[in-house]
């Protein structure tokens, strides 16, 4: 079973991972998407977790897997119908973790109005970093987020730049789906999605919070 480590010590087993898609205005008109007038919400099985140092392995059914580098929300209790006031309490720890995307099997899928499963929730489709404590971070919505791939910078956002900032993610997707504590949130990803081949190395990083090296197999 794959386990959530907290900086304290602390583990738990990652239960359900959910993802929001288009969070961040420059991301949604790279893709040339539309602003989506609620959240889009899809999940990723614990399967498809790989830890720092470990390594991606992309389907040989896709030609076409980005990256996308995102603020990750380590759930520490249980809770359903959250209200936005409360929500931050939630939360047990953050880190950085890597939503890869199988862009061309997503396409297809979005054509066709089928969901998004083998394009996201593949094995090895979703990296995460060890989390820190929530109370060790000051401002969860003013971090710098960047990925390098071989060393060179693809994406350096900041968490400023989310359109539903963290407390409304966690009372919408709680409306849903009960929160438990080891489920994991991927809060969205700022712009600068590219492919990744075999043998590339890229780093997540969220300075002060959490660094994730993995390497492409
Ligand atoms: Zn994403």
């Amino acid at each position: 079973m794959r386990t959530a480590r907290l900086t304290s010590g602390r583990h738990l087993p990652i239960g359900k991972i959910l993802c929001i898609g288009r969070n961040y205005s420059e991301h949604i008109k790279e893709l040339g998407n539309a602003t989506p007038e609620a959240p889009v919400i899809f999940i990723k099985p614990a399967s498809s977790v790989i830890g720092d140092g470990e390594a991606i392995v992309i389907p040989p059914y896709s030609h076409d897997c980005h990256h996308e580098a995102e603020l990750a929300l380590l759930i520490g209790k249980r809770g359903k119908n959250i209200p936005v006031n409360r929500a931050m309490e939630y939360i047990a720890g953050y880190g950085v973790g890597i939503d890869l995307t199988l862009r061309d099997v997503q396409s297809e899928l979005k054509k066709k109005g089928l969901p998004w499963e083998i394009a996201k929730g593949f094995d090895t489709a979703c990296p995460l970093s060890a989390f820190v404590e929530a109370s060790d971070v000051a401002d969860p919505q003013n971090l710098q987020i960047r990925l390098t791939v071989n060393g060179a910078i693809r994406q350096d956002g900041n968490t400023s730049g989310m359109i539903h900032p963290i407390p409304a993610i966690i009372s919408h997707m709680s409306c849903s789906f009960t929160l438990d504590p080891g489920d994991v949130i991927l809060t969205g990803t700022p712009a600068g999605v590219s492919r990744i081949a075999p043998g590339d190395h890229l780093v997540a990083e969220i300075p002060g919070v959490a660094t994730l090296r993995v390497s492409v197999a």
